[in-house]
């Protein structure tokens, strides 16, 4: 199987500690870290994606605005530059756990986080950042 995330959902499991929107969300959001810690493969998709799936029905819904999409392209470039591979729409990525720890660093000392600008939950993933990335639902080490 594989997760169908977009470019800046790359950023936001790296700080998922089981809090979201819905309760929907974070049930489903829950499920899909379960799998990312297992090994299953990423496909970065452009929109919606597999997380984003138990919004599309709420009210207010943000998942197509323009400024997810501009998060969504910045995120690409950040990821992108620090890793040196695609990871825009179409892009196949392992999270194993040199991609983990790769990207939790840059997270960590900000130098990823152009897509964070403006984001409500900011001061939380700076928090979980600081601490480690303690209580993180997405470990390869699982
Ligand atoms: S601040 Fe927002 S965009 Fe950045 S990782 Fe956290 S939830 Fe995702």
């Amino acid at each position: 199987m594989t997760v169908r995330l977009r470019p800046h959902h790359l950023l936001c499991m790296l700080t998922f500690v089981g809090k979201g929107y819905t309760a929907a969300f974070t049930e489903n959001y829950i499920r899909i870290a379960a799998r990312l810690s297992a090994g299953e493969d990423i496909l970065v998709v452009e929109g919606p994606d597999d997380v984003c799936g138990p919004m599309l029905d709420e009210p207010g819904m943000h998942c197509l605005n323009d400024s997810v999409t501009d998060r969504d392209i910045r995120a690409s470039a950040a990821v992108e530059a620090l890793l040196g591979v695609a990871a825009n729409a179409g892009a196949q990525i392992v999270p194993d756990a040199d991609f983990l720890e790769r990207m939790r660093a840059a997270f960590g000392d900000g130098s990823i986080r152009q897509a964070c600008q403006r984001c409500e939950w900011s001061p939380l993933c700076t928090g979980i950042a600081d601490s480690g990335f303690s209580g993180v639902l997405v470990d390869a080490a699982r």
